[in-house]
């Protein structure tokens, strides 16, 4: 096996992406960490193909790197320094609301167009408010990704130790996951909106009732569409949120947007940061098969060390439904002149059928139909073949046993498992 030791000098990291094989990093002296997550000394870290990660040093350090990187070389400039600043004005905010029970602790939202590094900076700041024993809320609404879940869901969890290194898991609570359905804001932006009030709502709560999270305040993931119907929902974001701190990643014209958007909102204040030189541009096709080894994940665990189960459900058992546009009328019917009206968010009964193949569904917490767009979701189902003629489905379940609810919401991103 190719094995090769880097010396990576301090305040540089040494980038990495890993091709069609398995790479394993060990730091052998000094101090190295990964998005922000210390690497223990001595320890092997396996990183999966397709994998693009940097182990950065502020002191030094020589790692041993087992396999053949597609790429792999060291950098000296990094934006750590800049953001280590912010983390420290983050912890300023954290510790004033520490003392003070009427404050919340600093609530960030990360923004900028895709791939600058949004989910990086956020796995960053919160590993480096983490080591510091701050136990703050990540909230990943960047759909396209699942960096919580399932893509196509919203989700949220206090954080209790770092992201996984080799993974970029997070580790901590159960998380508050909440149903969207699609990899895209747009897809269905007033049921996006709704859902934004939703976790925002929670997050309030969860402040009310945490002392140690209020204290500590979130970090906020956004998706990279910043144009149009984009800009709009991100602009609701940081108002729903109430942010504090706007952090937009390499771009001017956002950065100047949001500005002037919030020049009025002085609890709110819009910082541009650079973004790294390591993050790497993905194309759609890597995004859509990122986005089927996230489902892989949740079914076998992103050390593939989980044993879903294949289960029968009949039809008779569940209900199955679909939150969308199924009654709004197509522009094709409409008189000429006439708009046609904001999406409306609505729940509508699925028959079972062949088109269920390959979906993902979302076992709800709902007791009611009427229940069904608020309640959070308490886990989801892989559709693996539909028997039509005998009213039941074969599903992949994160386990054996009952379902955890009897209504289930259909995703539109489905996953083609190889
Ligand atoms: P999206 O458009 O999907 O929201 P993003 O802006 O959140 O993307 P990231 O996911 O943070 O961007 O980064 C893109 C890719 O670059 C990821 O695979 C990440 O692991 C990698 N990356 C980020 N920073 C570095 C770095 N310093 N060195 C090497 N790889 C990096």
């Amino acid at each position: 096996m190719y094995t090769h030791v880097v010396r990576v000098n301090k305040e540089s990291e040494y980038r990495f992406e890993t091709g069609e094989t398995a790479v394993t990093v060990t730091v052998r002296s000094g101090h190295a960490e990964v998005f922000g997550a210390e690497a223990a000394v001595g320890a092997s870290y396996v990183f999966a193909p397709h994998t693009k990660a940097a182990f950065f040093t502020w002191h030094g350090a020589e790692l041993a790197v087992v396999g053949e990187p597609e790429s792999g070389y060291v950098a000296g400039e990094t934006p750590m320094p800049t953001y280590a600043n912010v983390h420290g004005a983050l912890q300023t905010l954290r510790g004033e609301a520490s003392t003070k029970a009427e404050l919340t602790g600093p609530v960030v939202v990360v923004a900028g167009p895709t791939d600058v590094g949004k989910s990086s900076l956020c796995k960053i700041l919160v590993n480096f408010a983490i080591r510091e024993g701050a136990a703050p809320l990540f909230v990943d609404l960047d759909v396209g990704q699942g960096g919580i879940t399932v893509p196509g869901m919203l989700g949220a969890l206090i954080l209790e130790r770092p992201f996984e290194i080799e993974t970029g898991a997070p580790d901590g609570s159960p998380p508050l996951v909440y149903f969207y359905g699609h990899a895209s804001p747009g897809a269905n932006a007033a049921f996006f909106e709704r859902m934004l009030d939703k976790v925002a709502g929670e997050a309030r709560e969860l402040f009310a009732l945490n002392d140690e999270v209020r204290a500590a305040g979130a970090v906020i993931n956004t998706c990279g569409w910043i144009e149009g119907d984009g800009l709009r929902l991100l602009k609701e974001t940081i108002a729903k949120f109430q942010a504090d701190i706007v952090l937009v990643l390499d771009s001017d014209r956002l950065t100047q947007e949001l500005t002037s958007t919030f020049k009025d909102t002085p609890s709110t204040t819009v910082v541009k940061l650079a973004k790294s030189g390591g993050v790497v541009t993905r194309s759609a096709t890597f995004r859509r098969s990122a986005r089927s080894s996230k489902m892989k994940d949740y079914f076998y665990g992103p050390h593939r060390d989980l044993a879903p189960a294949a289960t029968t459900i009949y039809f008779r058992d569940v209900q199955i439904y679909r939150v969308g546009a199924d009654e709004v009328a197509p522009l094709s019917a409409l008189p000429i002149g006439v708009e046609a009206a904001a999406e409306p968010v609505v729940v509508s009964k699925v028959t079972p059928s062949n088109e269920l193949r390959s979906c993902i569904l979302a076992v709800s917490y709902a007791q009611s139909e009427d229940e069904l767009l608020d309640a959070n979701i308490a886990g989801f189902l892989h559709v693996q073949d539909v028997q039509v003629d005998k009213a039941k489905m074969m599903v992949l379940a994160p386990s054996q046993g009952e379902l955890p609810g009897q209504f289930l919401l259909v995703s539109d991103v489905q996953w083609f498992a190889d």
